[in-house]
């Protein structure tokens, strides 16, 4: 579901997206490399650029042709192109701008030990429209609640991928997992075309596991950190809805999931809301967290507790201690 998206002050923002990296043609390479401009470098690292929906439809190259999405989606790949620009113009102005005020800026010593900072969650959506060409619009254009996604798969299983994984999307809003209050600068977001109320295809979900492989390899992603939208907004969201199958994606490695609860004895002082707190969740609303597990580990939408919930919760917790 589409985040609802306070603007952060500008300061705010320029220091978010400081130190993410582009691709910067000749001066991202070292001395006598024999890579090529089209090539991103991460310390230990050597990835192509073409690292995108080309891999998930891997059946074709992009196709930018007459009537293809690159086509008809210029305009907005331009604006793509005008946003990058400003941005590498912020990460070129060294730890001067990055000092924001201080003096720091004017002591500046420039070290060439670096490398591009990865993403270590992914977190799943359903867009709640009506279709994929809905969605990629509203992400196209500027302006409004300026939300978008990394990736969005339409229900024939076809990917678009709409900015670089190292880049900063605006898809999980005020969210909260763990400690972490901002899983915007630290996910990837992907959008699954569905209105909230239907099933999700076939096809959809093969081209999620084709592309969840990728950046479980890609950027060492803890199968953990596979988590839905509704975990990590309980209060705001409840995508994905209980119709997505997180026991079958805990099956191929991404999301954890729980043994038989057959035969388990919850201790009586196994306090549930400590149990979901420890796996992640905001239990400031303690309903609106419960709600949240049950959907993603039940594929129930109730606040009801008793026996078999709080085994399910202690035997998720277990995988998280
Ligand atoms: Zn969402």
């Amino acid at each position: 579901m589409l985040p609802k998206v306070t603007k952060a002050p500008l300061k705010g923002f320029f220091l978010s997206v400081l130190f993410l990296g582009l691709i910067l043609e000749s001066k991202a390479q070292p001395p006598n490399s024999t890579h090529g401009p089209n090539q991103i470098l991460m310390k230990g690292t050597i990835l192509t650029a073409k690292d995108s929906a080309e891999i998930a439809n891997s059946n074709s190259m992009v196709n930018a042709g007459v009537g293809s999405a690159m086509a008809k989606y210029g305009k907005a790949n331009q604006l793509y192109y005008k946003m990058i620009d400003s941005l590498s113009k912020i990460i070129f102005k060294h730890p001067y701008e990055d000092s924001a005020g201080l003096s720091y800026g004017t002591e500046w010593v420039g070290t060439p030990n670096m490398g591009l900072r990865r993403p270590n969650f992914v977190v799943i959506h359903h867009t709640a429209n009506n279709s994929c060409e809905e969605t990629l619009n509203y992400f196209a254009t500027p302006g409004g609640r300026e939300a978008s996604a990394h990736y969005v798969i339409c229900k024939d299983g076809t990917v678009h991928h709409m900015l670089n994984d190292l880049l900063r999307s605006h898809h999980a809003g005020d969210s909260k997992w763990g400690n972490n209050t901002d899983l915007n600068s630290s996910s990837i977001g992907i959008e699954l075309d569905n209105n909230g109320y239907q099933p999700f295809t076939e096809a959809q979900m093969n081209s999620l596991t084709t592309l969840l492989e990728r950046l479980k390899t890609t950027y060492k992603i803890p199968a953990a950190n596979f988590i839905g939208h509704g975990d990590v907004a309980p209060a705001r969201k409840a995508d994905p809805s209980v119709q997505f199958d997180w026991k079958a994606l805990s099956e191929k490695g991404f999301g954890l999931w729980y043994d038989d609860t057959t035969n388990v004895e919850v201790p009586q002082n196994f306090d549930y809301l400590m149990g979901l707190r420890i796996i992640g969740y905001d239990i400031s609303s303690p309903a609106s967290a419960l709600t949240a597990f049950k959907r993603h580990f039940m594929n129930e939408n109730s606040t009801i507790i008793n026996a078999e919930v709080r085994k399910v919760i202690y035997m998720v917790y277990r995988k998280f201690e």
